[in-house]
């Protein structure tokens, strides 16, 4: 094994040095993965820096608390996105974790891997080695899924996937309707076929969330070949001409430099990746010489291609106080539903981002459901915002495979800085046509007899909201993230891509992006899951080279 050797500098307490095989930055959703897999064998040692604290926040733990970390920034970006021309001009909030776990430590928990085309559609646009065939013995080697192994799950693996641990009259009513519109019931929107309805899983292990922190880092983190720093904040990769060397970053002031002998791994998220390819030097020469920064590599792509889910929320005033609004607004019931959690972790604190779904399709021609819809049995104005004071539910329509395309570029050559994020929502015909449609299917859901004796009215948008031009424009009024941005470091062949299929980056030696950056398209699902895929992917695809 190589071990850590501090250099002379830093045992003179200048500029900190020290190496190690690999370097990550990043400790999200991929980089906790990494960590925990090339640390694994003991032959390697292995660096995982993240700007974020350590995950102790109470509140990340239980599922509901995703509620409270929305706008928390000591474990949040709490982004904000350019003025966005299809959402007549409004900026929209772009939460992302910055904690041990990253966005894995304050996401909804929903686990849905998207269809098998969508890895069918990689290999085919030239990415060779991840079509759906391809990709499953990662989603099957990470998962240890409660309702046993079959031909699509495993069992036994870090990530822990259960079902929901509370039973809901309306979650189970919104089955039963968008069953009587004709949607086949699904047990498993992660098995066979997505199309259906039914109920999401989680990642969750006995009603507490598991964050990558929590299943790959925790198990790890005893190795003695593996190094975490917390609050270290990587300003810049040094490059040995075209080789990536070391990782500059700031800690409690100090500006520390870490070597990699073999690689750096970047897992910084789509948003922080292409930031910090850019302040490095890789990117668009333009861009780059704009900031001052000496260009390395001019590679247009880094940043190039972002995509994201929206969604449209439609909101229902409900018949019964049996809503999460009725629990969270009465202080006794609040205290109840405390205390089960405390002594059972079950009951309305179990809620994920989504309690049952469906995903449909808006039209005949298409071969596979181009719409995902979240039932939640509570509502509010927006996420992370007090619930209503009334007995609400809500269901949003989130458009799976957007082919609006926006870009990241960085503001400034300071890595503190946010960079400058431009989603382009609804900017294409078929975007447009998908929401509208989308939403005219949930109304026809939320109207169906099994729903219709808990509906006394439709809040959001409301029956005055009913032409296709009427409902575009509450999409642009009201559209919002899902909180799936991906793309901007993507992998292919062509001039822009900007990894290859290894998730090398092009043009560069000893560097690797491993996130949600490198995703060619959008998956038609919840993205937490095919990105520890893809961690999985690449760390047999890095140690098959060391
Ligand atoms: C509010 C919310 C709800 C979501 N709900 C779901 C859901 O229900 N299901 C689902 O599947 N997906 C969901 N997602 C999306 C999913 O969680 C993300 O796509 C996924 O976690 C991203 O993984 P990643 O590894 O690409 O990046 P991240 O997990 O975001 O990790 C990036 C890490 O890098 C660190 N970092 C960034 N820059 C630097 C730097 N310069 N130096 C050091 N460290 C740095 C960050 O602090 C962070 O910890 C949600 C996301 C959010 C924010």
């Amino acid at each position: 094994m190589n071990t850590k050797t501090p250099s002379r500098a830093a045992r003179n307490g200048a500029a900190e040095m020290a190496e190690f095989d690999y370097v990550i930055v990043g400790a999200g959703s991929a980089g906790c993965v990494l960590a925990n897999r090339l640390s694994a064998d003991g032959r390697h040692s292995v660096l995982l820096l993240e700007a974020g604290p350590k995950d102790s926040n109470i509140w990340i733990h239980v599922p509901l608390g995703y509620g409270k970390l929305f706008k928390d920034k000591t474990v949040n970006w709490m982004y904000q996105t350019e003025p966005e021309p299809g959402l007549d001009g409004r900026t929209v909030f772009q939460p992302r974790g910055k904690v041990l776990g990253g966005s894995s430590s304050i996401n909804g928990l929903l686990y849905v891997r998207g269809q098998h085309e969508d890895y069918d559609r990689w290999r085919q646009h030239g990415n060779s080695g991840w079509g759906y065939d391809d990709v499953l013995p990662y989603f099957r080697k990470a998962e240890d899924q409660q309702r046993g192994a079959d031909d699509f799950h495993g069992a036994g693996g870090p990530l822990p996937v259960s079902d929901w641990r509370h039973a809901d009259p309306l979650s189970e009513a919104f089955v039963q309707a968008a069953a009587q519109t004709g949607i086949p019931v699904n047990p498993d929107f992660n098995g066979a076929t997505q199309e259906g309805t039914g109920f999401f899983q989680t990642t969750t292990r006995r009603g507490r969330r598991a964050s990558t922190a929590v299943a790959y880092l925790r198990p790890a983190t005893a190795r003695t070949n593996l190094r975490v720093e917390t609050s270290a904040l990587a300003q810049r990769i040094v490059f040995d001409g075209r080789r990536a060397d070391a990782v500059e970053y700031r800690q409690a002031g100090n500006l520390r430099t870490a070597r990699a002998r073999k690689e750096i791994l970047v897992s910084s998220g789509a948003y922080n990746s292409p930031q910090l390819l850019q302040l490095s030097g890789v990117g668009p020469a333009e861009l780059l010489r704009m900031h001052g920064i000496n260009v390395v590599l001019d590679a247009p792509g880094v940043g190039h291609d972002l995509q994201d889910h929206l969604q449209v929320r439609m909101v229902m005033r409900c018949s019964q106080r049996i809503t999460l609004n009725d629990i969270v607004n009465h202080p006794i019931r609040r205290m109840l539903a405390g205390a089960r959690y405390a002594a059972f972790r079950t009951g309305p604190l179990t809620i994920a981002a989504g309690t049952s779904g469906a995903f449909f399709k808006t039209s005949p021609r298409l071969a596979t459901p181009d719409v995902q819809i979240h039932f939640l049995p509570f509502s509010t104005d927006k996420m992370g915002e007090k619930l209503h004071s009334f007995s609400g539910f809500s269901a949003s329509v989130c458009q799976l495979r957007p082919e609006s395309r926006g870009s990241l570029r960085i503001r400034s050559a300071d890595a503190a800085v946010p960079p400058e994020i431009r989603i382009n929502y609804l900017a294409t015909e078929v975007d447009r046509t998908a929401n509208v449609e989308g939403l005219k299917i949930l109304r026809k859901i939320l109207q169906a007899p099994a729903l219709s004796s808990y509906v006394t009215e439709e809040i959001d948008p409301g029956p005055k909201v009913s032409t296709d031009e009427e409902l575009l424009n509450y999409c642009r009024q009201r559209g919002s993230t899902v909180y799936h941005p991906t793309s901007t470091c993507r992998m292919g062949s062509d001039p822009l891509a900007v990894v290859d299929q290894r998730l090398r980056v092009r043009g560069i030696e000893g560097l690797r992006v491993v996130d949600g950056s490198i995703m060619p398209d959008l998956v038609s699902g919840n993205t937490n899951a095919a990105i520890i895929m893809i961690a999985e992917k690449a760390s047999d695809m890095i140690l098959a080279e060391a």
